[in-house]
């Protein structure tokens, strides 16, 4: 058993009280023994000791809202059409399952050695989530903690039905895709209420209603009834409030709130515990709306549904966080230029268009986001009897958050990277900075 005390540091423990200074932790077996003053912590002669000279360390970054099948390097078969049905026919025969396997491997260990050590998979090809999923938790190999919605749940022509959705026309056919992917293990149930982004085709899809109340009521209550949790890709004001009427727990993305939509959130008893969260994703609409389309690969429909989304999300988040709704991170990487190992932007993005302060956003991504995936008595802060679910930065990330680009030193439970290496897109970094 792995024993290590870290100290002469700086913590910043993800519960809210700024910055303690002159600490140890003692981490024994992958959980946090016990924290405090260096004066006051007494390391036992068989810990490892190391001495962070005044480096900070923090709760390891969530990321709330991931895909696991790319890499950021933008695509045309993101775009849905003809590239993309190929791109799939690809991946389907054996030897392309194996790429898509290595490829999802690499991505989620880019992204634990950026400082992620949970990702929620929400919408994945093949299950490919599920069994990454499976080889991490049985030891197979040290990777990041997932969690994973196998397929997700879209209907005829809807938001990802050409690619990482299950397509269901009817509550039933809503309910016989849940348990669907309940049987292929998955840990929660996606579904995409509104059209989306990438694979609309005409301005105004990325908000229109997909699926209708009786199918998210359906999908709410076969996971329900066996404690799974729902959650919604919703990019109108509509889309997100038909998603909580029907009782989900999740809205992914969002758009603007009025009083109804959040008194839903605050109060939904048709969700699994009573209340439902928000997960906004503003890095995927930023670069699609800032960068050049021949970057982004794009189109003009694309585009505009990009800002109309972006601008809804804002005003959104904006809403939620002075109504106390909680609220959490995602990314959406596997979007074009939203890689696995960027999550750090986003924290940036919520702060520079959206008013949140730094530690609101860290605090979104830790210990927030490990409460609406119900994982907070194991991960999200830093407290004793808690996972070491840890990162180590030089800048103080209440000041500069771009001070997390550069991890010193990443820990997931029993597993320490003393040394993490992230192979950065270069072209992407350098039109992302320019944003
Ligand atoms: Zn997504």
């Amino acid at each position: 058993m792995s024993n290590y005390a870290l100290t002469n540091c700086r913590i910043i423990d993800g519960i809210g009280t700024g910055i303690q200074e002159n600490m140890s932790i003692l981490v024994s077996g992958g959980n946090i023994k016990q924290l405090g003053k260096v004066t006051e912590v007494k390391i036992p002669k068989e810990y490892n000791k190391l001495d962070l000279k005044g480096n900070y360390v923090m709760p390891g970054l969530i990321n709330a809202h991931a895909h696991l099948f790319g890499s950021g390097k933008p695509m045309k078969a993101i775009s849905g059409g003809k590239s993309q049905e190929k791109l799939v026919g690809l991946l389907k025969t054996a030897l392309g399952r194996k790429i898509l396997d290595r490829m999802v491997k690499d991505h989620v260990m880019a992204a634990l050695n950026s400082g992620v050590t949970t990702i929620r998979a929400v919408g994945d090809l093949f299950y490919s989530d599920v069994k990454i999923r499976d080889q991490i938790d049985s030891g197979n190999f040290s990777g990041p903690r997932l969690l994973v919605a196998g397929k997700a749940i879209s209907v005829t022509g809807g938001h990802g039905s050409g690619s990482f959705a299950a397509i269901a026309d009817s509550p039933w056919e809503a309910r016989k895709a849940v348990r669907m992917n309940v049987h292929e293990q998955v840990d929660l149930i996606k579904i995409c209420v509104t059209g989306g982004v990438t694979d609309s085709r005409v301005i105004g899809q990325a908000g229109r209603l997909a699926m209708t109340l009786e199918e998210v009521s359906a999908v709410c209550e076969e996971a329900h009834k066996i404690g799974f949790l729902v959650a919604a890709h919703a990019e109108s004001t509509e889309g997100v409030r038909l998603a909580l009427q029907g009782g989900v727990d999740t809205i992914e993305h969002g758009s603007e709130f009025d009083q109804e939509i959040i008194e839903l959130f605050l109060n939904n008893p048709k969700s699994l515990r009573g209340y439902s969260s928000l997960i906004p994703t503003l890095y995927p609409a930023i670069t699609i709306c800032k960068l050049n389309p021949n970057d982004t690969l794009m189109s003009p429909v694309n585009v505009e549904n990009s800002n109309i989304v972006f601008e809804g999300m804002v005003k959104g988040l904006i809403n939620a966080s002075k109504a106390g709704v909680l609220i959490g991170l995602g990314t959406d990487a596997s979007c074009p230029f939203v890689t696995q190992y960027n999550t750090w932007r986003e924290l940036d993005y919520t702060v520079r268009y959206a008013g949140l302060t730094p530690e609101m956003a860290i605090q979104n991504a830790t210990r927030n986001n490990a409460r609406i995936l119900g994982i907070d008595h194991i991960t999200g802060t830093i407290e004793p009897k808690k996972a070491a679910d840890l990162i180590v930065v030089k800048e103080n990330p209440l000041t500069n958050l771009r001070g997390l680009s550069q991890v010193q030193m990443v820990m997931r439970g029993e597993l320490m990277i003393d040394k993490p290496i992230v192979k950065k897109l270069s072209q992407v970094e350098e039109l992302l900075d320019t944003i």
